[in-house]
C-alpha cells in the first residue's frame, strides 16, 4: 500500500513539527523530477495488476474459519520461492495492511503485444497457486474484498484480545495483532491517524434492514471494554460501528497501472478514466457484508473512506478553524476532486482546496496550472509516517519526501510520476475496483481496464463530466445492487472531435464564458447502457470490438478477449449476478440465517467454503459461465452495437483516418 522506509517512526507529535518540512522538500522533489523527466516521451505500454488476498483457515470439525495472522511467515516463503523460480511467469509478492494478506503481481510488467492479455489469467492462477502450495490443506488464500466477520467475536487465528486502553488502533473489535508485524509503517499509520484526528476514526455503514432485523437496530457495547462510552457515542443507530483503520485497510482490492508514453498521455488518461471509476465500483461490487451484519451497501469504498479519516473537527467542520488551516470536505481516501489536462478544467468543478504557497511554488517553478492545482491539493495533508533517518534528503536525487505525502493520497485514481533513478516513465493507476473471487474474473476486469486505455487513445474517446457528477456516481456506486438498479451520469456522446488534453479553450480565468452548455452533455444511464450500448450511445464494448476488429490478434487471444468482455457486459446486464448479489443470496439461502441481518460463525463458514471452491473450480452459473469450453466454433459473435448506433448518428462519428493507428500501443515496437 504505498512507501516502504525503512528505520525508527517518529511518534505522531514530532511527525507533526516536519510536516512543513516534508511538504517543502517533497515539492521540490517533484520540480526536480518534473524538469528532468517531463520532456521524456515514446515510453512503451507497460501494464500491471495487484491482487490482494486474504488467509483464511478453516476448522472443518467445528465448522468455523479465521483469518490466518500468517503473512510474515507466507511472505518470506513466497520470496524465496521465487528467487529459486526461473518460471517467466513468476510473481512479485508485497506486504499489506493486514497480517492476514498478500498482495500479488506479476513479477515482470506486461506489454504492448495483443497476447499479453492472453497471459494475465495463467499469471493470476499461478500466484494463488504459489500461496497455496505454502499453506497447510486447511488454509486458502482467498481474493475476497471483506471477510464477513472481520472484527467480530475472536476473527483472528490464533485469537488475540483488542487493546481499547493502549493499543496502536483503541479499537475495541480489532486487536493491533491483526495489523501487519513485518514493518513499522503499518501500526505507525494506524496510531498516527488516529492522533491527528484527536480521536478514533468512526465508521458506519447503513445496515440491511431485513424482515426481522430489530428497528432501530443498536448494538450494546457496554460488554466491550468501550472506553468512556466512546463506541456508544459514536455508533449511529440503524448503522454497522466500526472504529479503525483495520476495517477498510484490511479489505482487497484489484488494481491496474499502466505506463503513459509521455506527461501529456498520462493526464490525459488519468482524467478519462475517473467518470469510468464509480462504474466499475459498481460492477466490481463484492463486500456486502462488515463485522459480522449484511450492511445497506455492497461496496468497501464508504468503510475504507472513513477508517483512514485523519481529519480533525476543525479540518471536518465541525469546529470553527483555529489550529487547522483548511476545512477539508473529504477523507485521504475518496475520489479525486481535480481533473489533469488543461482541456478537462471546465469540468473540474468541485472548489478545491489547496495549499496556495505550494501551488505559487509550483506555477514560478514551471508547472502549468492544472497540474499545480491537483498537487497543491494532495499536499494540504500532512506526513502521517516519519522515519528517523529519513528526515534529510537529498532533493536532487530522493522523493522519499513527496511518495511520502503522494502514497497516503489513497485517491480512486494516482499519477505515478516516473520513480527516482529508474527507467520507468509516466504512469497511471486505477484503483477503485473490488477483488473477485476467480482468477477469471479478475483477469477480466483488468484486461477490459487496459483495452478500455488503448481505445480511449486510438478513438480519442472523451468520457469527462463534471467532477461533481463523478461524485455523485461514486455516492450512488456503493449502494446495494447499484449496477443493475442505479443510473448514473454518463457523457452523451464520447465520440467528440478532439480529446480534452487537446482542447486548451479554457483558461483559469474564463470559467463563465467557456465553460455554458457543460450540463447538457451528460445524462443518466444504466451501467447496461454505458457497457452494452443502446440505440442513443455506442456502448463501451462496441468500442472495444470496433478496436480488436483493426488488430492482428490470434484466435486463441481473441477468444480470451471475448470471455473477458462477454463477463463484463452480462454484469452490466444482470444476467450474471454481482459478486455482492451473490454472496447475499448466498446469506438469504442458508438455513441458519434468520432474516435479520446476522451472519454467524456457521454462516461464514459455509460462506468461505464455497467462496474457496468457486475460486479454485471456477465454475458457478449465477455468477460466472462456462469459459473454460469456449473455442473458435463456439464463440459467439463480438458484442456490436455499431450499426445500429451509426445509422441514428449524424454525420458519422468519426473521420475514415481515425481507427486504431500509432497511438494504440501496439505498433511493432510496442511504442507509442
Ligand atoms: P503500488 O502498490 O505502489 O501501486 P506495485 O508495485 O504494487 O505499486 O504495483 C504496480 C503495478 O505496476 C504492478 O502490477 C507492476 O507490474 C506494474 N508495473 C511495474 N512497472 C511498470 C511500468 N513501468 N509501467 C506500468 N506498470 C508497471
Ligand atoms: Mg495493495
Ligand atoms: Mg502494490
Ligand atoms: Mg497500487
Amino acid at each position: 500500500m504505498g512507501l516502504l522506509t525503512e528505520g525508527s517512526p517518529l511518534s505522531w507529535e514530532d511527525t507533526k513539527k516536519y510536516a512543513d518540512h516534508v511538504r517543502k522538500h517533497g515539492i521540490q522533489q517533484f520540480l526536480n523530477l518534473y524538469h528532468k523527466r517531463q520532456g521524456r516521451t515514446k515510453d512503451v505500454l507497460y501494464w500491471g495488476d495487484e491482487v490482494e488476498y486474504q488467509l483464511v483457515k478453516f476448522d472443518h470439525a467445528n465448522r468455523r474459519v479465521h483469518l490466518a495472522l500468517s503473512t510474515q511467515d507466507v511472505l518470506k516463503k513466497l520470496k524465496e520461492n521465487a528467487e529459486k523460480s526461473d518460471h517467466e511467469s513468476r510473481a512479485a509478492w508485497h506486504p499489506e495492511y493486514a497480517e492476514y494478506m498478500v498482495e500479488g503481481t506479476p513479477g515482470k510488467p506486461y506489454g504492448g503485444l495483443v497476447a499479453h492479455f492472453n497471459v494475465v489469467e495463467a499469471n493470476m492462477r499461478r500466484r494463488r497457486q504459489d500461496i497455496q502450495s505454502v499453506l497447510n490443506t486447511d488454509e486458502a488464500p482467498l481474493s475476497l474484498t471483506v471477510f464477513p466477520r472481520l472484527g467480530a467475536g475472536n476473527f483472528t487465528d490464533p485469537p488475540y484480545t483488542p487493546n481499547p486502553e493502549s493499543g496502536a488502533s483503541r479499537s475495541i473489535f480489532f486487536p493491533d495483532e491483526a495489523i501487519n508485524s513485518g514493518h513499522p509503517r503499518f501500526k505507525t499509520l494506524t496510531r498516527n491517524i488516529r492522533e491527528r484526528r484527536k480521536e478514533k476514526v468512526c465508521i458506519n455503514v447503513p445496515v440491511f434492514k431485513d424482515t426481522k432485523t430489530p428497528s432501530p437496530f443498536t448494538e450494546d457495547f457496554s460488554s466491550m471494554d468501550d472506553v468512556n462510552g466512546e463506541a456508544k457515542r459514536s455508533a449511529k443507530p440503524d448503522h454497522i460501528y466500526m472504529d479503525c483503520m483495520g476495517f477498510g485497510m484490511g479489505c482487497c482490492c484489484l488494481q491496474v497501472t499502466f505506463q503513459a508514453c509521455n506527461i501529456t498521455e498520462g493526464r490525459l488518461l488519468y482524467d478519462q478514466l475517473a467518470p469510468l471509476c464509480p462504474i466499475m465500483l459498481a460492477l466490481s461490487a463484492a463486500s456486502p457484508i462488515y463485522r459480522g451484519y449484511l450492511a445497506d451497501i455492497d461496496t468497501r469504498w464508504p468503510v475504507i473512506s472513513q477508517s483512514v479519516d485523519d481529519r480533525t473537527r476543525e479540518e471536518r467542520g465541525l469546529e470553527p478553524l483555529k489550529e487547522d488551516r483548511f476545512r477539508i470536505s473529504k477523507s485521504r481516501y475518496d475520489s479525486i476532486s481535480s481533473y489533469l489536462s488543461p482541456g478537462s478544467f471546465c469540468y473540474s468543478d468541485i472548489d478545491l482546496t489547496m495549499d496556495t504557497e505550494i501551488f505559487d511554488t509550483l506555477v514560478n517553478g514551471g508547472v502549468d496550472k492544472m497540474l499545480a492545482r491537483h498537487l497543491a491539493h494532495l499536499f494540504i495533508r500532512d506526513p502521517i509516517s516519519l522515519f528517523g533517518e529519513n528526515i534529510n534528503q537529498n532533493d536532487e536525487e530522493d522523493t522519499d519526501h513527496f511518495e511520502n505525502i503522494q502514497s497516503t493520497n489513497w485517491q480512486t485514481m494516482r499519477f505515478k510520476p516516473p520513480p527516482a533513478n529508474s527507467n520507468i516513465g509516466w504512469r497511471v493507476e486505477f484503483r477503485p475496483m473490488e477483488t473477485q473471487l476467480t482468477d477469471f474474473e479478475n483477469a477480466a476486469y483488468t484486461v477490459f481496464i487496459v483495452l478500455l486505455t488503448r481505445v480511449i487513445l486510438s478513438y480519442k474517446l472523451n468520457f469527462i463530466i463534471p467532477i461533481s457528477k463523478v461524485d455523485e456516481n461514486m455516492q450512488t456506486a456503493f449502494k446495494r445492487d447499484a449496477a443493475v438498479k442505479k443510473e448514473f451520469y454518463f457523457r452523451k456522446d464520447i465520440l467528440t472531435e478532439s480529446s480534452p488534453s487537446e482542447a486548451t479553450k479554457c483558461s483559469s480565468q474564463c470559467r463563465i464564458e467557456c465553460c455554458v452548455g457543460i450540463d447538457d452533455e451528460y445524462r443518466l444511464m444504466s451501467t447496461n447502457e454505458i457497457i452494452n450500448g443502446s440505440d442513443d450511445f455506442v456502448g463501451l464494448l462496441t468500442m472495444i470490438n470496433t478496436y480488436l476488429g483493426s488488430m492482428e490478434c490470434d484466435v486463441e487471444t481473441q477468444c480470451t478477449l471475448q470471455q473477458y468482455l462477454r463477463l463484463i457486459s452480462k454484469r452490466a446486464s444482470g444476467e450474471l449476478k454481482t459478486t455482492a448479489r451473490w454472496i447475499r443470496d448466498q446469506v438469504a439461502d442458508h438455513p441458519e440465517y434468520k432474516q435479520d441481518s446476522v451472519i454467524s460463525e456457521g454462516i461464514t463458514y459455509d460462506l468461505l467454503k464455497k467462496v474457496s471452491k468457486v475460486s479454485q473450480e471456477e465454475t458457478e452459473p449465477s455468477l460466472l459461465f462456462s469459459h473454460h469450453t469456449m473455442t473458435k466454433e463456439t464463440l459467439p459473435p463480438a458484442i456490436t452495437n455499431t450499426e445500429k448506433y451509426l445509422n441514428k448518428k449524424n454525420p458519422g462519428p468519426r473521420p475514415e483516418n481515425n481507427t486504431a493507428s500509432t497511438t494504440n500501443g501496439f505498433d511493432e515496437d510496442g511504442c507509442c
